[in-house]
């Protein structure tokens, strides 16, 4: 080597970040659109590996490349914000939301631009004291008058110390993009947890836990608590036919009943919808059958939710 400027910086490689990142919200607000474009493509994903751990991973994104450095960007599951339910178990995922928050290196706290409500304060007053938080002011593409959101912010930064604002609109892949750029310096100089590839290096087994779980939360809509599990029993290919078998795991009775619905309507609604979007993904026959399970060992738990007085 010639150029004496290039043995410094050979002899330091370049830096890999990696860090968490929550997406947080009140519904509607464009929290999915925002993460599926973050991710780029539809289906999120999940980790036998990062399940180990406390958290949920529902997608990840990778820059750059172990060579050049970059950043991978590890997209947590948070509860949704629930409305429907009491203010006891209100209570008890507010926690869980909390808990989530207090671990992870970013939030995006995602608006609608212009307009911050009740149910935006809510999520805004669970945010953990000292973290990142920034100010997703999303369907910028709807706001007609642009000058209105000068005052709009100025308001918003009085009800909360925002590491940064970004007005963008989710469905814009140049304005997802950017904000890509903006949070990477906020995730810690770290390797990589994930191969640079996880995305595309899905296994057939793990895309049909990952369907039938979006198809669970999607027809059970905030009845049932994230918490609960699928589980893949069997998975065999017989030439273009895959038999599944798969185990829905709730934490208790009630939630057994939710997912069951009545007559067994909701299960048998999930599962058939849940093969044919399998089948169009392997383009293979798939033979699904689906069990609910209630978990045991999560006496912790239901203690938790009993002493707040829900049963
Ligand atoms: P979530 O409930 O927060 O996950 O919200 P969704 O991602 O489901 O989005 C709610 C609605 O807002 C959907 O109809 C989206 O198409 C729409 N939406 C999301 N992002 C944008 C955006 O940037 N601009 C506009 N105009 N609509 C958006």
């Amino acid at each position: 080597m010639t150029d004496e400027a290039d043995t410094s910086s050979a002899a330091a490689p370049p830096p890999q970040r990696c860090g968490l990142v929550a997406i947080v919200g009140r519904p509607n607000v464009g929290k999915s659109t925002l993460l599926n474009a973050l991710v780029g493509q539809k289906v999120s994903i999940t980790s036998a590996k990062a399940q180990t751990t406390r958290h949920r991973i529902t997608g990840i994104r990778t820059v750059g490349s172990v060579e050049e450095g970059g950043a991978q960007f590890l997209f947590v599951d948070t509860p949704g914000f629930q409305t429907k339910h009491s203010a006891a178990l209100n209570r008890t995922l507010n926690r869980t939301v909390q808990g989530v928050l207090s671990d992870v290196d970013v939030v995006l706290f995602v608006v609608e631009a212009g307009r911050f409500g009740l149910d935006d304060a809510k999520v805004l007053a669970l945010m953990p004291p000292g973290k990142p938080v920034f100010l997703i002011a999303n369907k910028l593409d709807a706001v007609l008058r642009r000058a209105d959101l000068a005052p709009w912010l100025k308001g918003m930064q009085e009800r909360h110390a925002f590491a940064e604002f970004v007005p963008l609109s989710a469905k814009k892949d140049a304005d997802v993009q950017r904000l890509l750029g903006i949070v990477q310096p906020y995730l810690p100089v770290q390797p990589w947890f994930y191969e640079q590839d996880a995305l595309t290096d899905r296994s057939e087994r793990f895309l049909a836990s990952e369907i039938i779980r979006e198809k669970l939360f999607r027809l059970t809509g905030d009845e049932l608590p994230y918490t609960s599990t699928v589980v893949i029993d069997k998975f065999e290919e017989e030439g273009d036919l895959r038999r599944i078998a798969a185990t829905i795991v709730v934490e208790r009775d009630s939630h057994k009943g939710i997912v069951i619905g009545n007559g067994g309507e909701r299960l048998k609604r999930i599962g058939s919808e849940a093969r044919q979007e399998l089948e169009k993904l392997m383009d293979a026959k798939v033979f699904l059958e689906l069990w609910v399970k209630v978990r045991s060992g999560w006496a912790d738990d239901e203690a938790h939710l009993r002493s707040y007085g829900y049963e």
